[in-house]
């Protein structure tokens, strides 16, 4: 069996929308699987229809504070960290949050675009309603290169996420000519923010079966010059820790990427790709 040796993207119990999931639970899947880090990602969501699936700020240092207290119990490496919603506005809770505590990886993602939940199978479809592909990806990357622009985060989450509910308004699967020329712009604003993008390994088990984002995008990121990538399962549930993330190093490889990122103390630390997965016996 073959594992890669870290998850970058792990939703456990503070996150609302995988209310069962302990870190506990998620050591153990790490212990059975030989998955040596996890950094969790729990969402912190400001406003907008999702907001009480986000992590409340009376809950923070507990969240933190668990995750040191069970990285003493166990060989897996345990971090803690953010997936933030980018939504425009206000940002001084995020600032607030991002200052206050001492975070090892701060993850950044557009869920929300206008008043479209990209995310959710209810309040996605007037994303795509009454216009080209082309004209809702354009929206959608104006935002992601916003919130790369902020500087507020390490790397940026599943590039494309806007394909999750797709197959509810269009038959075929997106093709790399509907990510409109503002992708490619924000391409370019990871680039000059040193920064990256992670694949996201949740959209493998999604409807068209495809990882965020799809392997165009990647190529277009390689190259204009950037070298910063991570990977993560998107997990909610401890069955999925690693899910296909070997793959997705292959798929990066492939590409022609050298490293693998993980973070400590938002530093980033480059892996080199062939170190990053390993064969694990059955236990
Ligand atoms: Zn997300
Ligand atoms: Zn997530």
């Amino acid at each position: 069996m073959k594992a890669a040796r870290f998850d970058y993207h792990v939703h456990e119990s503070h996150s609302r929308d995988a209310r069962e999931s302990t870190v506990q639970l998620y050591i153990e899947a790490a212990e059975a699987r030989g998955i040596e880090e996890i950094c969790f990602t729990t969402h912190l969501i400001t406003t907008g229809p999702d907001v009480d699936l986000g992590i409340r700020d009376h809950e923070i240092e507990g969240y933190v504070n668990n995750i040191h207290e069970l990285n003493e119990t166990t060989d897996v490496h345990l971090k803690p960290g953010l997936e933030i919603d980018y939504i425009k506005g206000n940002q001084s809770r995020v600032e607030r949050v991002i200052e206050e505590f001492n975070w090892d990886f701060i993850l950044g993602s557009v869920h929300l675009v206008g008043k479209w939940d990209v995310g959710s199978r209810k309040r996605s479809p007037g994303f795509f309603d009454g216009r080209p592909l082309v004209e809702a990806t354009h929206d959608y990357y104006v935002l992601y290169k916003e919130a790369i622009e902020t500087g507020y985060f390490d790397m940026m989450s599943h590039p494309d996420y806007w394909r999750r509910y797709i197959h509810q308004k269009h038959t075929e699967a997106a093709r790399w000519e509907d990510y409109s020329d503002a992708c490619l712009e924000s391409i370019d604003a990871l680039k000059s923010y040193d920064m990256g993008v992670e694949v996201n390994t949740s959209g493998r088990r999604h409807a068209h079966g495809i990882q965020y984002p799809i392997r165009e995008f990647l190529v277009a990121v390689y190259d204009t010059g950037i070298r910063k990538m991570n990977i993560g399962s998107d997990s909610h549930l401890p069955e999925h820790l690693g899910f296909w993330l070997p793959e997705a190093v292959e798929m990066l490889k492939g590409v022609g990427f050298k490293h693998i990122t993980s973070f400590s103390g938002r530093n980033a630390i480059m892996n080199p790709i062939d170190s990053v997965v390993r064969t694990v016996k059955n236990r």
